[in-house]
């Protein structure tokens, strides 16, 4: 899994949903998300959720996406479910159409098992380009990117560095982006407590 390496994600566009919007309305509030799921670790992270009363985003792969899945159970425990396309490419190596093809096809699937519209997407990598936005607007979706990345996918055999990624570079209104892994399972008790110490509150996507 590769995705963007920076723990701090730096981005100039206006139109994705970052961390300062958050930051207008409510105060020391961060966002949890965890993206190219759902994966055999999903249950577990939400037992750990459901223990903390803490709510998430999850932005799912819908190749991964088995009816069984238990994404009822994510929403009944106030969960939000985006998409995070189909197969996972980068975006702006593909047409418009194309674009459109993936995007599309992930909402749709989506909301055909779920039954509520989907109005997040998180772009595989991080990558989009001007026709990915002129897609999402199209389609009714939203684009949402990080402010700090856990770096999580790097650290299986360091997860209490996860923890200190992310607590060293809170902020207020910061989305933070985790991944369905079972070094992030290990790691998340301990991340939602020191991100409480530093009296940060969890919330969702405004
Ligand atoms: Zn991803």
């Amino acid at each position: 899994m590769v995705e963007d390496s920076k723990v701090v994600y730096d981005l100039n566009d206006q139109v994705v949903t970052r961390a300062h919007e958050l930051t207008k309305n409510r105060q020391k509030c961060v966002v949890l998300t965890f993206d190219d799921g759902p994966g055999r670790y999903l249950p577990q992270i939400l037992d750990v959720l459901k223990n903390e009363s803490v709510p998430a985003v999850f932005f799912w792969q819908t190749r991964l996406l088995h009816p069984k899945r238990p994404w009822k159970r994510v929403l009944e425990e106030g969960h939000i479910i985006g998409s995070h396309s189909c197969k996972h490419p980068d975006l702006r190596k593909m047409q418009y159409q194309q674009q459109y093809h993936e995007i599309f096809t992930s909402k749709k699937k989506l909301q055909d098992i779920i039954g509520e519209p989907i109005r997040y997407f998180r772009p595989p990598f991080g990558q989009y380009n001007a026709d990915t936005l002129k897609v999402l607007e199209e389609v009714d979706m939203k684009a949402v990117m990080w402010s700090t990345a856990s770096l999580d996918w790097e650290l299986k055999a360091h997860p209490e560095q996860i923890v200190s990624n992310v607590v060293s570079h809170i902020e207020e209104g910061a989305i933070i982006l985790l991944h369905e892994l079972p070094q992030t399972l290990l790691a998340l008790p301990d991340l939602i407590r020191q991100i409480r110490n530093e009296h940060y509150f969890f919330t969702l996507l405004p």
